[in-house]
C-alpha cells in the first residue's frame, strides 16, 4: 500500500512542478478531502496559502502547533484569521505544559537545548496531529533554508509517513508580499518591526539591516530549523498506517 502511494506521488510529481499554487491546493483537496490540512505558524507565506485555500475550498482544515510561547501578535492574528475566513484553527499543544517542562527539564530549556525544546513543543505535537491525516500542506519555500532547497511541490514525507504538498515552494519572498498587498491579506504586525520570520518569543528577535531573514531565529545557535521540515531518506518511510494509505485517491 505504501508502494502504491509512493508510485502515485512519483507519477504526478514532475507534472506538479508546473502546477500553480491553486492547482496544487485543488489537487490536495480532491485527493484527500478531510484527510488533508494546512499546517501554519502564520508567517507571511502561510497567510498567502490560507488566503488562496479560502478561494479554492470553503471549510478547509487549518492547524497550528501552539508552543504556548508565541507572541501576542501571533495569537491576535489567529483571531483575525478565524473571523475573516470563517474557520476554526485546530490548535495542537505539547503533552507538557510550560510548567511541567520546567519541572522535568529545568528552567529555560531553550537556552540550553533548543532541539529538545522544539522536539517537545513542536515536533511531537506535529507528529501526533499528522497521525490523523493522509497529507499535509505547508508554505515552505526552497530559498528559505538549505534544508528546504530540494523540496518538491508534491512529495512523500518520509519523516512523518504521509504526502506533503508545498504549493508555493518555488515562490520568492517578493512574490509572497506582492500577493499579500494585492489581495489585502492580514499578516503578523511583527513583520512591520523587522521580524521577517516569527516563532516563539524566547527564540526570535528582530533582524538587523543586511542580515539573513532567518537570522532572528535561534540567535546564538547554528540551528535554522525546528525539525518539522527535515527530509529523511525514503528507506525510513515504512510506518504509514493502512488507514492513511486507504484514503489516498478518495
Ligand atoms: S522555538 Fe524556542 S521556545 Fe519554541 S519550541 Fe523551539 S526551542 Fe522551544
Amino acid at each position: 500500500m505504501i508502494d502504491h502511494i509512493q508510485d502515485r506521488i512519483a507519477a504526478v510529481q514532475n507534472d506538479a512542478e508546473n502546477f500553480s499554487p491553486e492547482r496544487a491546493l485543488s489537487w490536495a483537496f480532491e485527493n484527500f478531502g478531510d484527510r488533508v490540512a494546512i499546517s501554519s505558524a502564520f508567517g507571511a507565506e502561510g497567510m498567502v496559502l490560507i488566503d488562496m485555500a479560502s478561494r479554492v475550498r470553503k471549510n478547509f482544515r487549518l492547524f497550528t502547533v501552539d508552543t504556548e510561547f508565541l507572541f501576542p501578535e501571533t495569537y491576535n492574528l489567529m483571531d483575525r484569521i478565524e473571523e475573516k475566513y470563517g474557520i476554526t484553527i485546530e490548535k495542537v499543544i505539547s503533552l507538557l505544559s510550560p510548567e511541567e517542562q520546567e519541572r522535568a527539564h529545568g528552567a529555560a530549556l531553550w537556552t540550553r537545548d533548543p532541539d529538545l525544546c522544539c522536539n517537545l513543543r513542536k515536533v511531537e505535537p506535529l507528529r501526533r496531529k499528522l497521525g490523523e491525516l493522509s497529507a499535509w500542506i505547508t508554505s515552505i519555500r526552497r530559498d528559505q533554508t538549505s534544508v528546504r532547497s530540494t523540496a518538491r511541490r508534491i512529495e512523500w514525507d518520509s519523516k512523518f509517513g504521509l504526502v506533503k504538498i508545498n504549493p508555493i515552494v518555488d515562490w520568492t519572498s517578493k512574490q509572497v508580499w506582492r500577493y499579500i498587498h494585492d489581495h489585502d491579506v492580514p499578516y503578523n504586525e511583527l513583520h512591520n518591526q523587522d521580524y521577517p520570520s516569527i516563532g516563539c518569543t524566547h527564540c526570535t528577535r528582530a533582524v538587523r539591516p543586511g542580515e539573513d531573514p532567518r537570522a532572528g531565529r535561534w540567535p546564538g545557535f547554528a540551528k535554522t530549523e525546528c525539525g518539522l521540515h527535515i527530509i529523511e531518506p525514503a528507506s525510513n518511510s515504512v510506518s504509514v498506517s493502512s488507514s492513511k494509505a486507504a484514503k489516498f485517491g478518495n
